[in-house]
């Protein structure tokens, strides 16, 4: 039996070594938390009497990698998939507007949807059908070199089709301002959208926690199938010989002896422990906040609410709760989580007139480094998953698997090293 080193348990790690366990290989995962997740877990909070996530994670119809990995561990249960897709808008004059597929057959159901929505003028549809449907043959390398808002513009789309349409899949799948994120990256997870299949742009919420939903049938997975987990055991240093690592120090003992390593940790963390990928770039990263917000009562009836010229991006509908979810956060996140408080309430307010009364509790939750910023320079240059070294592989949300630092992106890369690893071993036979 084949012996893999997995070093980080977040949901690239999980799922190299869910993959690799299932393949009958002999895994030991390391990571140097008290937990496993990663950037995705959960916490019990005795004032809301349940478990919150650190943040709403959204995820998407199309994210074919994150649904199959669910299904292998036996979590597809947790998600809650809609019967069609649909954007809850919310103004601040309290008007409130639905962009929704119809029941008809796809793409007319998209088609309608847009035909029917309110918001959009003559004008601002026809923009947005226009892009869609040359989507399709657009080769997303001819955008390396412009931003989304540069795109967007050279596509002549409207400020209002900008406003209440792309910037909202923009800045919730990039989690970055579209004046500087990969036009190329954007176009690509468009197309993944709404160019796949006809539950790819419905959006998906795990119906229970992110713990409850990734993290334990990762683990239950992962004991059946006889890995070895080890918390509270980092990776302190890599000792390599020639083009191959020969040992991994940890905090706790020497593994060596292993077939293949797979680092499936932070960019970051793999450059203190002074290794460099090629081309060599830097990552630069933007925060999520996420208000966690208890209600006397709460009549509110969607699922969830975009806020329309507003601070907030996202409310989700928890029942006797919300969940208020800010991306791109970078000027609210270093203020104080007093002033963030207040300055929200103020600001969901002047949404929901009266809603300050009926406040029991808020949690704010800052995620500093939630994600990487997909700049053009970033996109153009990111790193692969193999490098020099032999017995070396890299996984993470930040390499380069064509999509954003999200949950997809983690899982595909944790796939992708367990394939080349099966690859190179058969290679050998
Ligand atoms: C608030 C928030 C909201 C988000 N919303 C969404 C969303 O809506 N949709 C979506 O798809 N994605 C979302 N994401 C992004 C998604 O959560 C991440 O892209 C994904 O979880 C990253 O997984 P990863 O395994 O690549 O990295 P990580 O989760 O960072 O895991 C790396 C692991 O390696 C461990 N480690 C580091 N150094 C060492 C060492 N030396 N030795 C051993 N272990 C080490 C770390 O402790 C960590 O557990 C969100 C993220 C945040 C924070």
């Amino acid at each position: 039996m084949r012996k893999v080193l997995i070093i980080g348990g977040g949901l690239a790690g999980l799922s190299a070594a869910v993959y690799l366990s299932h393949n009958k290989f002999n895994v030991t995962l390391i990571e140097s938390t008290r937990r496993l997740g990663g950037k995705v877990y959960s916490f019990y909070e005795q004032a809301f009497n349940s478990y919150l996530d650190n943040g709403q994670h959204i995820l998407l119809g199309c994210y074919d990698e994150t649904l199959n990995f669910l299904r292998l561990i036996s979590a597809f249960d947790s998600l809650e998939i809609p019967k069609n897709f649909s954007l809850n808008y919310l103004f601040d004059n309290q008007k409130y507007s639905e962009l929704k597929t119809l029941n008809i057959f796809h793409p007319f159901n998209l088609l309608l949807g847009f035909i029917s929505f309110i918001e959009f003028d003559i004008f601002d549809k026809l923009s947005i059908l226009k892009l869609l449907i040359k989507l399709r043959f657009i080769d997303s390398d001819n955008l390396s070199n412009l931003t989304v808002k540069e795109w967007l513009e050279i596509e002549k789309q409207s400020k209002k089709s900008i406003s209440l349409f792309w910037e909202v899949i923009a800045v919730g799948a990039l989690n970055s301002s579209t004046e500087i994120a990969s036009a190329k990256l954007f176009c690509d997870i468009l197309k993944k959208i709404f160019w796949t299949n006809k539950d790819a742009y419905k959006i998906l919420l795990p119906k229970k926690s992110l713990q409850d939903t990734f993290i334990n049938p990762a683990y239950e997975f992962l004991e059946r199938n006889k890995a070895k987990i080890l918390l509270s055991e980092k990776c302190e240093k890599i000792i390599f010989q020639g083009n191959e690592i020969k040992k991994v120090i940890t905090n706790k003992r020497v593994f060596e002896d292993y077939d293949f390593y797979v680092f499936a940790i932070p960019f970051y963390s793999l450059k203190s422990l002074g290794f460099t990928v090629q081309p060599e770039i830097n990552f630069n990263y933007s925060p999520i906040l996420n208000l966690y917000i208890k209600l006397k009562e709460n009549s509110l009836t969607k699922s969830h609410y975009i806020l329309v010229n507003s601070l907030i991006h996202w409310i989700f509908n928890k029942g006797d709760f919300i969940n208020i979810t800010i991306s791109n956060a970078a000027e609210l996140n270093h203020k104080s989580k007093e002033k963030i408080e207040s300055l929200i309430i103020e600001e969901l307010e002047r949404f929901l007139p009266g809603i300050k009364q009926k406040i029991l509790k808020v949690i704010v939750i800052k995620e500093k480094q939630a994600t990487f910023i997909p700049t053009k320079e970033v996109i153009n240059n990111r790193p692969s998953l193999e490098n020099k070294i032999n017995n070396m592989f890299l996984a993470g949300d930040w390499t380069n698997t064509k999509l954003p630092s999200t949950i997809e992106g983690a899982i595909k890369s944790g796939r992708i090293c367990a394939n080349k690893i099966i690859e190179e071993l058969y290679s050998k036979l």
